[in-house]
């Protein structure tokens, strides 16, 4: 499988010395790749890098071999992104949000709204506002933007915030049948371990902005160890 995501040497350095160190990897297509990490690791930062909301201080983004910083249209073209909660408009209905997300892509059948509802689990309350929706229901809705274009890559940073018991399953359920029917890739992002374990290929360990190893996550659950112990160097 070709990579879908390459990311070669990222370095963002807030002015606190903060932020992400050297960071290298690769997803494939098809493959769920999981990010873990303590509260302020980096993985909102490179989840940032990844879609142009902040550039880097060195480093380079390929996503579809187009280097995001040279072609930041061709590479975008094809990636969803859920980073940090939908910045929703309370006094529109979940299916409006969509359905103005899809005057983005013209050439979007208008069947695509109902489908990406479908899949973040949100069909039955399409037609509510969104300001009575929950945080659960404000990822669910950002989850159905991100799937709306039918994209290549999605960027999914802690998807499951807010989520309750029914949420979790439906969302990995999502994740795994669109990586594995449709070759979907995706990258999430969660500091839960049990949160990825049922649902990523391979997951990346990240601390004080480095991705220190890679990881099996059901090794890491199996044996109920700490992250560092199961750390690869790579
Ligand atoms: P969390 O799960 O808490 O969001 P995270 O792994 O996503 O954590 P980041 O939010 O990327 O981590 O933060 C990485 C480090 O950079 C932290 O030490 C954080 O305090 C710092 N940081 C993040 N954003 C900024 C900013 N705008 N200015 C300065 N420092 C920042």
């Amino acid at each position: 499988m070709s990579a879908i995501l390459e990311v070669n040497h990222l370095t963002k350095r807030y002015r606190n010395g903060r932020g992400v160190e050297d960071v290298s990897f690769e997803v494939a297509e098809g493959e769920v790749f999981g990010l873990v990490g303590a509260n302020g690791a980096g993985k909102t930062t490179l989840l940032k890098l990844l879609t142009g909301l902040l550039r880097p201080d060195c480093g380079t983004v390929r996503i579809a071999g187009h280097d995001i910083a040279e072609q930041f249209e061709q590479a975008m073209e094809r990636v969803g992104c859920l980073i940090e909660t939908a910045d929703a408009c309370g006094h529109l209905t979940a299916y409006e949000h969509l359905k103005l997300a899809a005057r983005f892509y013209p050439s979007l059948p208008a069947s695509r709204i109902g489908e990406a509802l479908e899949q973040a689990g949100l069909a039955a309350r399409a037609k509510e506002r969104v300001a009575g929706f929950s945080l659960g229901m404000k990822q669910r809705l950002g989850l159905a933007l991100a799937l709306l274009a039918k994209p290549k890559l999605v960027l999914l940073d802690e998807p499951s915030n807010g989520l309750d018991v029914q949420g979790m399953i439906d969302l990995r359920q999502t994740v795994v049948r669109l990586a594995r029917e449709e070759g979907t890739a995706f990258l999430l992002s969660s500091h839960l371990i049990h949160d990825l374990s049922l649902m990523v290929t391979r997951t990346g360990i990240m601390e004080e902005g480095r991705l220190i190893g890679m990881a099996d996550p059901r090794r890491l659950e199996e044996q109920g160890t700490t992250l560092e112990a199961y750390a690869v160097s790579q």
